[in-house]
């Protein structure tokens, strides 16, 4: 079945009890045994398993054609599980994009031993080069938050495959309808359903999305259950009313994202723009190969520097001047300032996550905002 066809039905199944079309949010935290104290469904506890967050699972596994997803209370909750799943001593190999993921490793992993590697993936002799006896794990994001940059994903996996190491690939900001990792060789798709995913602006959570139910994976999900950070019900059924329309938005996101893109690339006070939808930029060939459409984040640098920047943030009406992406409403930030220092953001680099407004009134106000 075509992507649009999953995403509206995958995980849907009629309430048996009432014939709903749409399930209920199923609040409940424990489910009851029969008079011999059998288990009358798959269920025991919610957070060892609740029927929403299944319902959230199933589809989201369906929709990269995965064996297994294990949902979370937020994208870092995911990625911690991920290391939390590596031997002490474990080597990582870290893509330089959000800087939350980096953090984390330093801030919680360096103590239990883990070692990190901070590389742009999209340059192969950097990641060849970083590659390490110990590399257990390669963590690519691509395009990366905030720069922009594409990894090759299929170059990088058989690289690392052939180290020993297994491969993520943290596909929040394409999803899957415009990249699916595991069909280029990465072991597992991490999202934040934070963004595009639940769409809305309205939600937490993050989704491990596995290739197979391997030794791996079954330590993700004992980490998900006895660590416990596991999404509400609520969360879930949100996330799972954003996937239904997803391919749609994430079409319009992108299509809105390479007008807005194209507008700045030939406006005298921009310097450049990442964006890789863009037939000049430098990862265009790679993007190409690899994603149907573009995304809806893109980064600029302002020849004016950080001040200009501040300027550009502190004039838009239409954008909010807010941290996140993939929201249907558009958001500026000044990356810089907002990363924990020492950040490796420029410091004249603005992020626009594009949303769903229509393309020519963001242009206007990103015109009327530069004049
Ligand atoms: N990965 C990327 C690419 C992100 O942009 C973010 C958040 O901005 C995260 C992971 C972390 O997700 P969350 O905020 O849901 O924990």
């Amino acid at each position: 079945m075509k992507i649009e066809t999953i995403a509206v039905h995958a995980g849907l199944e009629a309430d048996p009890t009432t014939g709903a079309v749409q399930p209920p949010i199923h609040l409940s935290t424990t489910f009851s045994r029969d008079t011999k104290g059998e288990l009358t469904s798959e269920f025991i506890y919610s957070r060892s398993g609740n029927p929403t967050r299944r319902s959230l699972e199933k589809c989201l596994a369906a929709l990269e054609g995965a064996a297994e997803c294990a949902t979370f209370s937020s994208g870092m909750a995911a990625a911690n599980a991920v290391f939390q799943a590596l031997e002490p001593g474990a080597h990582v190999i870290l893509s330089d994009g959000y800087y939350g993921t980096g953090k984390m490793l330093m801030d919680v992993f360096s103590r239990w031993t883990v070692e990190c590697s901070v590389v742009d993936t999209s340059d192969i002799a950097a990641f060849r080069g970083a590659i390490r006896k110990n590399t257990a794990l390669v963590w690519i994001e691509s395009p990366t938050n905030p720069m922009i940059r594409v990894t090759d994903l299929a170059e990088v996996s058989a690289l690392a495959h052939a180290a020993g190491a297994k491969v993520v690939c943290d596909n929040t900001v394409p999803t899957a309808i415009l990249q699916r990792p595991l069909d280029h060789g990465c072991d597992l798709s991490m999202y934040s359903a934070t963004k595009f995913l639940s769409g809305h602006g309205d939600v937490l959570g993050g989704a491990l999305v596995s290739k197979t139910n391997d030794e791996f994976f079954e330590r993700i999900r004992m980490i998900q259950t006895s660590a416990g950070a596991v999404p509400s019900p609520f969360e879930c059924w949100l996330t799972l009313r954003g996937i239904r329309t997803l391919p749609y938005r994430v079409r319009a996101h992108s299509e809105n994202a390479m007008k807005v893109a194209a507008y700045l690339e030939d406006h005298p006070a921009i310097a450049g723009v990442n964006y890789p939808g863009l037939p000049g930029n430098w990862h265009h060939a790679v993007a190409k190969k690899q994603m149907t459409m573009f995304g809806g984040l893109l980064s600029i640098h302002m020849k004016g520097g950080r001040d200009a920047a501040m300027q550009l943030a502190s004039r838009v009406r239409l954008f909010t001047r807010a941290t996140s992406l993939g929201g249907t409403e558009s958001l500026i930030e000044h990356r810089a300032s907002v990363e924990a220092p020492p950040a490796r953001t420029p410091e004249d680099l603005l992020r626009l996550s594009i949303g769903l407004e229509h393309p020519d009134d963001l242009i206007e106000d990103l015109k009327q905002a530069l004049a």
